[in-house]
């Protein structure tokens, strides 16, 4: 796996992918900068050997040219995070973008407009992918986020450059902190599937039974285990068409010698609303009228248990409807399991879809060993997949 390690980056221009798709006010101002801080480390690696940078994003979904998707927004605040004054070019290809690239020196960082201004970004177009090839030496992807899509800049442009493109170290880490989740483990490994969809984790699930030995399944999802197990769920949501699956996977965990952990007791709510009126109760006999929104006291204790006796833990999904303060309890109290456990000298690996988010709002971001910065890029490689953009360095 080539990494920048393997460069000398003086006097050469380094082409980077970077993921600075972030979320921007009314007033065009940056909301979150956590991807441009991410991509500090590759960027700056680079100008202290005396390289330069050109940058290469996309931002949010537009069509054709719109100001509002400008990458211009961002200058400023990536300029103070970089702690170099960015420089911009108001296009992606073409004859500026040639010039202000022949006149960028070592020690400079030039950002390109948005990629996706170009229809062809996306469709991964062959001539669109040479063009942005010319604009460095050396090609480097650090856009884990967009690592699962085949466009221009994430895949096909890595065919234009034979042994001079690596891993910036963003990807790098994301590769290596999964690696160590599904390949090179501590013993014992467990994985913590929560969230709204048996049928959105699906191949995640029958990926990870391989590479575990305890899976606790949580949030919503449970309910199509519990209902398909005869266990009474009330108004929960639950994916009829699902639970043949849910018994099969229960099967297959069984066969592979995998503990499965369900939630034993809930919190039930009589109303979708964070003021409704609440009871905890066994998880099996949720009455008519109730859902369950949160995982109760015994549930919170056994996976508590379970995640203090494991070496190796990946969390994908919440516990229970975390956004309403009422019930982000069980949510927090598996955060707080897993900070203690992680203190304790196992790795945690949080990751895909909303886990990001509610670990973030929770507070748990610096506790865990690693929070992924890609979510369908993350499960798309516990699905056992091997990302385009991945390969793409990989393959000379
Ligand atoms: P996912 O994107 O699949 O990880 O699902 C995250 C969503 O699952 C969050 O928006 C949660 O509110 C939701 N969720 C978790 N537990 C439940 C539950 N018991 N009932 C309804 N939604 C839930």
């Amino acid at each position: 796996m080539k990494t920048l390690k393997d460069f000398n980056f003086k006097n050469k221009k380094a082409l980077i992918r970077v993921d600075f798709n972030v979320p921007l006010n009314d007033q065009f101002e940056v909301t979150d900068a956590t991807r441009i801080q991410a991509a500090k480390s590759t960027i700056t690696s680079i100008l202290a050997q005396e390289g330069s940078c050109v940058l290469m994003s996309h931002l949010g979904r537009p069509k054709g040219f719109q100001e509002e998707f400008s990458l211009g927004h961002i200058v400023n605040v990536a300029s103070e995070i970089l702690g170099v004054q960015v420089k911009f070019v108001s296009d992606c290809i073409g004859p500026k973008v040639e010039e202000a690239v022949a006149n960028l020196k070592a020690g400079e960082i030039l950002l390109l407009e948005n990629l996706r201004f170009y229809e062809e970004e996306k469709k991964g177009a062959i001539d669109f992918s040479e063009k942005l090839s010319k604009f460095g030496d050396i090609y480097v992807n650090d856009a884990f986020g967009t690592a699962h899509r085949a466009h221009a800049s994430t895949t096909i442009i890595a065919q234009f450059f034979q042994e001079e493109k690596c891993f910036g170290n963003l990807l790098a880490r994301e590769i290596e902190s999964i690696d160590k989740v599904l390949n090179n483990s501590e013993k014992p490994v467990l994985a913590i599937l929560g969230g709204a969809k048996v049928s959105s984790k699906i191949t995640v699930i029958e990926n990870i039974l391989d590479k575990v030995d305890h899976l606790i399944i949580g949030g919503g999802m449970s309910f199509t285990f519990i209902k398909a197990q005869g266990g009474q769920i009330g108004n929960s949501i639950c994916e009829d068409d699902k639970m043949e699956l849910a018994l099969d996977i229960l099967e297959q965990a069984k066969a592979k010698g995998v503990a499965v952990h369900i939630p034993v007791d809930v919190v039930a709510a009589d109303d979708f609303s964070n003021d409704a009126k609440t009871q905890t109760i066994d998880i099996t006999e949720i009455p008519n009228g109730w859902e369950g929104v949160d995982a109760g006291p015994k549930s919170r204790a056994n996976f508590d248990a379970v995640v203090n006796q494991c070496k190796t833990i990946l969390w994908n999904g919440p516990l229970g409807v975390f956004e309403m303060e009422s019930f982000a309890g069980g949510t927090i109290a598996l955060g707080n399991s897993i900070d203690n456990a992680t203190k304790n000298g196992a790795f945690s690996l949080v990751g895909g879809g909303d886990s990001v988010a509610a670990v973030k709002q929770f507070g748990f971001a610096d506790k865990v060993s690693y929070v992924s910065t890609g979510g369908g890029a993350m499960l798309e490689m516990l699905e056992g997949k091997t990302l385009p953009g991945i390969q793409a360095i990989l393959k000379s």
